[in-house]
């Protein structure tokens, strides 16, 4: 079995929140915090949200987003209160109308994907977004190494389910058991490329998730050393990927 594609979700894996528009919004409440104190509350959040996010039946919704942004308040010792309420009520607006994922690419991200794709590989983001998925990754500069961009929103399926993850897959002619997808979330992201065939790898910067049953790395550079260890391009993932 060769690898020949390798895709990646948006939000946290390819893609930063903006953490400057997020510590302004605090700030303007009167809750005085750090870029480093909503990174790691945020990262606290996501292990929190995802048991939530694997029984819903609708992912990119208001109601996702407020859980996930009330966990991360939370997780910065913010109690809630009527300022924390506005404190969402400000984030869900700047989501809304020009997106919270504007924080430009994530560290990594230009390099491996650029890597990757001048080793040959495929390379492409499938995403659960509300439609602005390209006009980011472009703006992040991220789209000159992508070869497939699937936004939720614009096909009409979510992850974890299988068909988002085939889609990218038709689309650029590389077969499940050849493929891996990188992202933060497990039943998002894990639990749904394995559904589809793919592998998985979990991005956890933090070791904020307990043991789990797929390969965890913090950053995309492992990514890319797990992928491309000396260049062997030949040797399969499941050789390589031990559950961590
Ligand atoms: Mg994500």
């Amino acid at each position: 079995m060769t690898l020949t594609g390798v895709f990646f979700d948006a939000g946290n894996t390819l893609l930063s929140l903006d953490y400057a528009a997020i510590v302004d919004v605090l700030a303007g409440e009167g809750f005085p915090v750090t870029r480093d104190e909503v990174w790691g509350a945020e990262c606290r959040a996501r292990v929190r949200l995802d048991p939530f996010l694997a029984q819903v039946e609708v992912r990119e919704s208001r109601e996702v987003f407020s859980r996930y942004m009330r966990y991360a308040c939370e997780e910065m010792g913010i109690p809630w209160s009527e300022r924390a309420e506005r404190v969402l009520g400000r984030l869900s607006e700047i989501n809304r109308r020009e997106s919270l994922w504007r924080g430009g690419a994530m560290p990594g991200a230009r390099e491996v994907l650029a890597g990757l794709k001048g080793k040959g590989y495929v390379v492409g983001v499938v995403s659960n977004s509300d439609g602005q998925l390209e006009t980011l990754v472009r703006e992040a500069g991220l789209a000159g190494s992508l070869d497939v961009i699937i936004d939720s929103r614009v096909v009409g399926v979510e992850k974890p389910d299988p068909r988002i993850f085939h889609l990218a897959l038709e689309r650029t002619g590389v077969a499940p058991h050849e493929a891996i997808y990188v992202g933060d979330f497990y039943s998002l992201d894990v639990v749904g490329a394995r559904r589809a065939g793919l592998e998985a790898i979990l991005l956890d910067p933090l070791c904020a998730w307990p043991q789990l049953d797929c390969v965890k790395v913090q950053d995309l550079f492992q990514v890319s050393s797990l992928v491309l260890p000396n260049d062997e391009r030949r040797t399969p993932p499941g050789d390589r990927l031990t559950p961590a």
